[in-house]
């Protein structure tokens, strides 16, 4: 049984009036600001795109200052704010909730300093994640994180996030590479979290930082780790008849003493649409693929990718395709990174779950969401990072249904209990958002849940940074979460 945790929660909403507008204004000079009713609906969700809701008023700043200006004079009001980056989200971390005022960082999107010698590049928030890349490619580096979303997606949004990627498996996750963090405060004070070098003292607040879904102010700077890009790569899809074997392969795998840079899963319905959309050449008699890339020194790749390529077969893979050049390989990953796009065509609407589960339990998962899918007749695709156990269900459903909108939400519940159940998360990386409030007891007694609302309150004491999100209010604890308003397309 799931218990409500006790406790007084802070925080109004605010709200914006003549004076608080004019001294927006004024920071803004003019630029940057979004009023308009019909321009702010294109701000009122983001890939959750269940729950819907507009901020009254939208600001693009550019500068740190402006941002900090921009809080103050909220704070001084009690008006709330929710920080946005590209609004690329899965569990409606940007959707405002009580919060009038949206602070958009994307155009705060420049690489300050490049320091290959140290291994570190300097980045406003609203870089996109694959320009740090791009930006140091050249030199022979690389950010490791690597979103699917990675075309599109901020540096402040993954630094909130935590964001993954295929090749966070080897790499890590973005709390890995990030050394420095500029916040500002939701009183509006600038500080900076961590510093330049690898081993910091005292208690770990950039590690407090990352991942607080825009919870304890607004990101406007940080300093990332590069990562020396690999000499070489051997990537190959492993073909399989059926998902079982497919997530059996790949434990064992990993369990053989093998960590490859990705292992990527795609079944049979995905698998489908990615042809459909994309024709890269998956066979569409499959009932699922699997990604294995290996990267490292060049000396020895063959040898690895060979004695992987014997494993998988052993497990059941009818056949193994290596990836013979630089193209083939750019075919596969576009057809993984493009899958979450593909899955338009299969239906009007789908919402993207993102569990973990212990990766020798992914069979057991698949299992639980081929019944639920039967139970709640709906459709779900699977695509996800089978190295690290993250599924990522894709749910998919008609918003012109209400039914279908709460059987889509309801279903999402289930399988997320049954990560729980299995000794896994309720996230691998989207966040809990606003989607997972109601499932964060499944993981955290109250006493637990009473900790993260103090630490919350070290930064922002009257919770007005993004409010309503990932720590249920006391008293909702056992809501799933509720459709807010509806628009159908
Ligand atoms: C097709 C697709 C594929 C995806 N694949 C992956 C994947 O492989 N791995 C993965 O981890 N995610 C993935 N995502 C999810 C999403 O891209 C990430 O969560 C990403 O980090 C969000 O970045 P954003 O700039 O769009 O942030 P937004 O969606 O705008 O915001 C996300 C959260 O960050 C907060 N935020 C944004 N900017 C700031 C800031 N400057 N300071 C403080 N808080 C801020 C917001 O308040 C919100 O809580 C995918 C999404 C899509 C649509």
């Amino acid at each position: 049984m799931v218990e409500c945790w006790p406790m007084e929660r802070n925080g109004q909403s605010g709200t914006i009036d003549r004076e608080l507008r004019a001294e927006l204004e004024k920071i803004m000079d003019g630029d940057g600001i979004v009023s308009r009713h019909t321009e702010l609906k294109v701000y009122e969700c983001d890939g959750w795109t269940i729950e819907k809701n507009a901020p009254d008023l939208l600001l693009m700043p550019r500068t740190t200052a402006q941002v900090s200006a921009i809080v103050g004079a909220l704070y001084r009001r009690g008006v709330a704010f929710v920080p946005r980056g590209a609004g690329t989200g899965l569990s409606g971390g940007c959707l405002p909730i009580h919060a009038p005022v949206m602070i958009c960082t994307s155009r705060m999107n420049r690489i300050i300093a490049v320091d290959v010698a140290n291994r570190r590049v300097e980045v406003q928030p609203g870089v996109v994640n694959l320009h740090v890349t791009d930006a140091v490619r050249r030199q022979g580096y690389f950010y490791a994180p690597d979103p699917s979303s990675q075309g599109a997606c901020t540096i402040g949004g993954n630094i909130a996030e935590n964001s993954g990627g295929p090749h966070t498996l080897k790499y890590g996750v973005t709390t890995n590479h990030v050394l420095r963090v500029e916040l500002v405060l939701p009183d509006g004070e600038v500080v900076e979290l961590g510093g330049p070098a690898e081993e910091k003292l005292g208690y770990d607040l950039v590690g407090a930082t990352v991942g607080s879904e825009g919870t304890v102010g607004i990101v406007t700077g940080a300093i990332l780790r590069l990562m020396r890009a690999p000499e070489n790569h051997r990537t190959m899809l492993a073909v399989f008849a059926g998902v079982q074997d497919a997530t059996h392969a790949v434990s064992g795998t990993i369990a053989a003493g093998m960590i490859p840079g990705a292992i990527e899963m795609m079944d049979g319905l995905m698998i489908q649409a990615i042809e459909a959309a994309f024709h890269v050449g998956l066979p569409r008699d499959a009932g699922a693929v699997v990604i294995i890339e290996l990267d490292g020194l060049e000396a020895g790749l063959d040898a690895r990718a060979a004695q992987i390529a014997q494993l998988v077969r052993d497990r059941g893979a009818r056949e193994v395709r290596l990836a013979r050049d630089e193209a083939e390989r750019a075919a596969l990953w576009k057809a993984r990174k493009r899958a979450f796009g593909a899955a338009g065509r299969l239906a009007p609407n789908y919402a993207t779950q993102d569990g973990v589960v212990p990766r020798t339990r992914l069979p057991d998962i698949l299992r639980v969401i081929s019944a639920l899918s039967e139970r709640y007749q709906l459709r779900i695709g699977n695509v996800f990072h089978a190295g690290d156990g993250n599924i990522h269900p894709i749910i998919l459903y008609d918003e012109r249904e209400p039914d279908q909108v709460r059987r889509a939400i309801e279903v999402g519940h289930e399988i997320l209990k049954a990560c729980v159940e299995m000794g896994g998360s309720l996230t691998g990386e989207h966040g809990i958002g606003a989607e997972k409030l109601g499932e964060m007891p499944l993981l955290f007694s109250p006493d637990d849940l009473l900790v993260m609302t103090e630490l919350r309150r070290v930064f922002d004491p009257a919770e007005r940074s993004n409010p309503g999100k990932v720590i249920p209010t006391p008293g909702a604890c056992v809501e799933v979460a509720a459709p807010r308003r509806q628009v159908p397309l």
